[in-house]
Order: C-alpha cells, then structure tokens, then sequence
C-alpha cells in the first residue's frame, strides 16, 4: 500500500470497486529481479496484468515477454518489444495462432508433448522449442499441478525428435507453482534439467535454454523470502548442477512482478446474521469472486484486508462477494477476522492484488461491470 494509491483514492474518490497499481513499485520490481539474477532475462508473464501500462513500462525497462495467446502477442507487441522479445509459453496452441506468431516474427515456442511439437514443426518450421517438463508444486499456494509439462524421460525422446523435424531444440522450462515460498524448490527442478542436458549432449544435441519460470512470492499476510534470497539460491543451484558450463537462463515471473503493485477498494454492501444465535457475521463486499477475487478460490489465496476501523476488537466473519451465486464466498472455512464496528458502506482496501484481479473479473455477471482500474 503505497502513499500515492492513498492520495489517488482520496483525491479521486471512484466509485464502485476499482483497482489502483502504483507504477513505481512494478518499476522496482523489475529492477530486483534484473538486480537479483543479473545473468538471466526476464520474460514477464503477462497473464499476471496484461494493463497497456504496465507492458509499456517494462517493454521500455529491457522486458521481455512469456505469452499464452494472439491477443497477448498483439499486446506485447504494441507496448513496444521486438518478436525476438516475446516467448509463445502456453502449451496449448492452436496450429494456426502458432503459424501466425511465426509470421510476425515470433520464433520461440513451448510444447509438452508430441502433437504440440508437430503443430510447431508443420508451421513453423525452424523455430526454437523448449520443453516443459512436470514439477509437483509441492510448496506453492498456487500450485499449477499435473495439467502442464511431461516427464524428463518424454522430453529428452520429444526434443530429439524437435531436431529431427528440423526445429532448433533450444531448452528446458518448468514451473515450480504460483506463489512458491521455499527457495529451494527451483534446485529440484534444476537438478532434472541438467540432466536432461547431457543425456541430449551425448546424443549430440546442445540445450542453450534453462526457463525457470515463474513462482516469486507476493506478501499477501506472511512474510515471504525476498527476491535477492531465491536468486543466490538459484545461481547456487545453478553453480552445483551445472558447473562452469552455465546455460542461457530465463525466467517468468507474474505474480511476483506485480501483486504488491495493486491496491482494491471495495465497500460493504451488507452485513448479516442468519439466526439470532449465529456466532459468525456475513460480510458482504461489492467485490467477490466474480469480480476479480477468483484467487481465493479454495481459499487458496488471502488477502490482506485494510479497514478504517482498524484498531477496534475483531471478530471473524464469512466473507462474501455481491453476486446471487452460492460460489461467491471468499474466505468461509477460515473466516477472516474483522473489525466487530465495521459498518455498512466502509470502504475497505484490499492489499496484494495487482497480479490476477483485473483479467479475472466477469464482463458482467448479474450486472456487474468489469473491475475499474486506475494506473498510476
Ligand atoms: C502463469 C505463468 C507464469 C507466471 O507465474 P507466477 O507464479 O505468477 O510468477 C510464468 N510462466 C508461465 C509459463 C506461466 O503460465
């Protein structure tokens, strides 16, 4: 929560629930990842706030991009980077968005598996393939689980086919889950990597490219390792599993890029009990799951929620967005402890939520409209 979003929120006075990004923090952010990994590039993955500001301040800062889509190409591309800048991450593409993506110039892909690579090879031919390969997630709050990746074994057969199709076989990805609080978990997967890359290397295929990724933390409620941490975790690992013959490095971060960078307002719409003896209040918010909290799903993700009560006695309560939808509850099995003076119509500040907010929201579920956003 940054001085300048205070003074915009006061000054401004929106109406509605909005989202505020203070420009300077995602500029700092830049600078201690650039600082953190000096050897490596990043690649910011643009799905955490795709926000024409935002990619105009790092495309003009030295970023590049990790991409999923045509309308994300087409964005990175107008905030200023060059195609050599902009990497076609996801690994599910449709063969003739890839064939587009190589025609503008495009010539970085990711696949996880053969029929993927195949699209590549008939579209585009030539171009680098990395492979991602699987990781359990196993300390991320945001694990992106089994649905991305394949074993090593599938991906040493699938990147000496990539040469044999004529495509330049060009690395390795993974990713160690969203919000991934052990520094450590990165070693594990670096470990594999390079295993990959001399088996391949005794086959006669040089790897260049390591992609570690996203994963960097947010302080939502708990401390996280700062940035500095995991990258001399990272060249530690880097040093150990691949002596002094280190390769290209990138990595993707989203999250970690832009979550403090966000301010939510949103105001109290209801607060209710449903029996007489019920222990716990609902609160109702004018934001909720639908409208760009789709993060606390599972109550995976939990914000920190400022209040202008702040200081009087808390009591939990259920928290709940303001759609006529059973799935809008934000924090129920672990209700969120809140000011007992809290009264409708408060305006309350939602820290931490820059990254995976605004793209989230619904165009206009039961009437609602899309999350305002101001950057700043
Ligand atoms: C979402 C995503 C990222 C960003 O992950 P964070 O945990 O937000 O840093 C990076 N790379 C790929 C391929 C992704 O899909």
């Amino acid at each position: 929560m940054t001085d300048r979003i205070r003074e915009f929120l006061s000054a401004r006075q929106p109406e509605g629930p909005c989202l505020v990004v203070d420009l300077d923090v995602v500029r700092d952010n830049y600078t201690t990842f650039a600082n953190a990994l000096p050897d490596t590039r990043v690649f910011y993955a643009v799905k955490a706030n795709p926000a024409p500001q935002v990619l105009s301040l790092l495309a003009d800062m030295g970023s590049c991009f990790d991409t999923a889509s045509m309308p994300e190409i087409e964005m990175a591309l107008a905030a200023g980077a060059t195609p050599d800048r902009i990497s076609f991450g996801n690994t599910i593409k449709k063969e003739r968005d890839i064939e587009r993506a190589w025609g503008m110039g495009v010539s970085l892909f990711a696949f996880d598996s053969e029929a993927e690579l195949e699209k590549i090879a008939r579209v585009a031919p030539g171009a680098k393939v990395f492979c991602r390969i699987l990781c359990d997630g196993e300390g991320a709050e945001w694990p992106l689980s089994r649905k991305f990746g394949c074993v090593p074994d599938m991906a040493i057969e699938l990147l000496e086919r990539a040469w044999r199709l004529g495509l330049k076989p060009h690395g390795i990805s993974f990713h160690v889950g969203s919000q991934q609080k052990n520094v450590h978990a990165y070693d594990d997967a670096l470990a594999i990597v390079a295993r990959i890359f001399r088996t391949l290397a005794e086959r006669g295929i040089e790897l260049k490219m390591v992609n570690m990724g996203g994963g960097f933390p947010t302080r939502y409620l708990r401390d996280v390792p700062a940035v500095k941490t995991y990258g001399e975790a990272i060249h530690t690992s880097l040093m150990n599993h691949f002596g002094n013959r280190l390769p290209e490095t990138i990595i993707e971060p989203g999250r970690g890029m832009v979550g403090n960078a966000g301010v939510l307002q949103a105001e109290v719409v209801l607060i209710a009990k449903k029996s007489a003896e019920d222990r716990l209040r609902w609160v109702y918010l004018d934001i909720g799951k639908f409208g760009g909290l789709a993060e606390t799903m599972d109550e995976a993700i939990r914000y920190p929620i400022e209040t202008p009560r702040d200081g009087d006695a808390l009591e939990p309560c259920i928290l709940a967005g303001p759609t006529c939808d059973s799935a809008d509850v934000l924090y129920e099995k672990n209700p969120y402890p809140l000011p007992i003076s809290l009264e409708i119509g408060d305006k309350v500040l939602i820290a931490a939520t820059g990254a995976y907010t605004s793209t989230y929201s619904a165009v206009a579920f039961n009437g609602f409209p899309p999350l305002q956003q101001f950057y700043i």
